[in-house]
């Protein structure tokens, strides 16, 4: 469980490297605001971009879900990321315009092995796993969503200082 010093948007492109061919066979649009460039983190690299996979995968699948139900949504296939810091705290944001989450099922999406997908098409674990690399990186995760309209997860690490 070792823990180095990266830069916070160097990871997210490192994840986005490995999702864009997903997103291109889909035809969803990236839309990406990082506004704490060279900022540091203290984490387990592939930790962290397991995380930032399990959730641009959910993306994904939400907006393809969406668009299976309703055809006009093709025109607004969208996943944002933003990036930024607040009071020593780095936050990372990953919205998409996707079916969303009904409100009785929103406590829940954190448990290991829920899932609404069909079997074999998911397990239910990645946010779980996600939940728990967060925790052990002294972070937050949480989640704002809108049934048939999308969600947003947003992640809360702790800011490495570098002092000059
Ligand atoms: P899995 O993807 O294998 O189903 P996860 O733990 O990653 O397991 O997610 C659990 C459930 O949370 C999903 O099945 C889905 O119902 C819901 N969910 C997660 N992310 C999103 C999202 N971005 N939009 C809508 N629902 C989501
Ligand atoms: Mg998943």
């Amino acid at each position: 469980d070792e823990k180095e010093t990266v830069a916070v948007d160097w990871l997210i492109d490192q994840s986005l490297i490995l999702i864009s061919p997903e997103l291109k066979l889909h035809s969803i649009a990236l839309d990406i605001s990082i506004k704490a460039e060279e900022q540091l983190i203290l984490c387990n690299q592939i930790q962290l971009l397991q995380v930032f996979t399990n959730i641009l995968n959910n993306a994904k699948d939400a907006i393809v879900e969406l668009t299976s139900l309703d055809e006009s949504h093709l025109f607004h296939k969208v996943i944002s990321i933003s990036v930024f810091t607040r009071a020593e705290r780095i936050v990372i944001e990953i919205s998409d315009t996707g079916n969303g989450i009904p409100m009785d099922l929103k406590n829940k999406i954190f448990q290991p092995f829920f899932t609404t997908k069909p079997v074999g098409r998911g397990t239910g674990l990645g946010l779980s796993i996600c939940y728990g690399i967060i925790e052990d990186h002294a972070g937050s995760i949480a989640c704002r969503s809108e049934e048939g309209r999308g969600s947003t997860f947003s992640i809360n690490l702790p800011q490495v200082i570098a002092y000059a």
